[in-house]
């Protein structure tokens, strides 16, 4: 079965391409970002030179590789895009850089996995604009020290935190983005309808928002699997009611909560009387992987209101409760 409610790229998603919007204006949401953003692209482009480096962070599937490509865009300049677990050796990394052009941009997502040597290459790069090669080995070794264009680094990373403080505090712009709200992914939803050519009415792609787990990735992946259940059962218009049929059918719940979700916030009440539980001692039980559960799952239960972290652990909430059709006895724990 495929995780339907993932928030990684799945081989489903392959025509996300066409999907991603290209300009600034039409990138909906992270209202604060954009703001933020475009004082520094008019400066830059205002002083011709390249935009400060960027780190952009927050869970996956929120837009950062698209908002890399639109900075582009708008810079009117090449993106090269790659990731940390691919730079393996310092080599990689110095055959990238040299191959930029003048103002470009690097877009290293998951820059947080980056390995060591590779990212002390990083360090001169991103500061003076160089790299310092070794050439030879031994007494004879030689360093020399070999200039680069003068480049954007977009760093993405699912959590600021994880990243080495010297990597950190080489970045000029730090973005955070945050999940959408279900208006926000009702445009998302109806403005990919529309390039997919599929009729949909607003109050079915509010269903489908309102199901999305604030996330663009997971709505447009919905919008898919509806209009197929659209297409065929329905005469091809997405309706509320086809929305909802569809989504059930699919066995995503009302408010967007998947099988993993629900077993979450099942076993700490089922096994920790509703928390506190640590985060390491919940993954165990879930049969999850801690930073899964924080980066990917934690961030939409506690927007919901399901979950909070306290100092002492993990504690679900009487909504959550509610939500799973389980009676609450005690006392909200906050
Ligand atoms: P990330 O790099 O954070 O994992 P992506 O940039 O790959 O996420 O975004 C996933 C998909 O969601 C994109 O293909 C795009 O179609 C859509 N998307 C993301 N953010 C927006 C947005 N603000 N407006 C419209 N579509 C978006």
């Amino acid at each position: 079965t495929t995780p339907l409610m993932t928030t990684s790229l799945l081989g489903e998603d392959e025509g996300e391409g066409s999907l991603r919007p290209k300009r600034l204006t039409e990138y909906i949401g992270q209202e604060k970002a954009k703001e933020n953003l475009s004082v520094f692209i008019d400066a830059a482009k205002m002083r011709q030179e390249p935009l400060d480096h960027v780190l952009l962070h927050g869970p996956p599937g929120l837009g950062k590789t698209t908002l890399s490509g639109i900075i582009a865009n708008e810079m009117g300049v090449h993106i090269r895009i790659t990731s940390g677990p691919a730079i393996e050796k310092p080599g990689d990394l110095a055959a990238l850089l040299t191959n930029l052009n003048e103002n470009d941009i690097l877009f290293v997502d998951e820059i947080h996995r980056l390995n060591r040597s590779v990212e002390e290459i990083l360090y001169p790069a991103m500061e003076d604009f160089a790299i310092d090669i070794i050439i030879g080995k031994g007494p004879s070794a030689n360093s020399i020290r070999l200039d680069l264009p003068r480049f954007t680094l977009i760093g993405a990373t699912t959590r600021a935190g994880q990243l080495s403080a010297p990597l950190r505090d080489r970045f000029g712009v730090m973005l955070r983005l945050e999940l959408y709200t279900p208006e926000e992914l009702g445009q998302i939803v109806t403005r990919s309808a529309g390039i997919l050519g599929v009729p949909i009415e607003a109050a079915g792609a509010a269903e489908i928002a309102r199901r999305a787990r604030g996330t663009p990735r997971i709505a447009n992946r919905l919008l898919r699997r509806v209009r197929d259940f659209a297409q065929v059962r329905a005469g091809g218009v997405i309706t509320q009611g086809v929305a909802d049929q569809a989504l059930t059918a699919l066995e995503v719940d009302q408010l967007g909560l998947d099988a993993v979700d629900r077993r979450m916030l099942r076993s700490i009440i089922a096994h920790y009387a509703g928390g506190p539980v640590g985060l390491e001692t919940l993954a165990a039980t879930v049969g999850e992987e801690a930073v899964t559960l924080e980066d990917v799952y934690e961030p939409y239960l506690m927007q919901m209101g399901f979950l909070t972290r306290t100092p002492r652990g993990r504690c679900v909430t009487r909504l959550a409760y509610e939500h799973l059709g389980l009676p609450f006895h005690g006392q909200e724990q906050l």
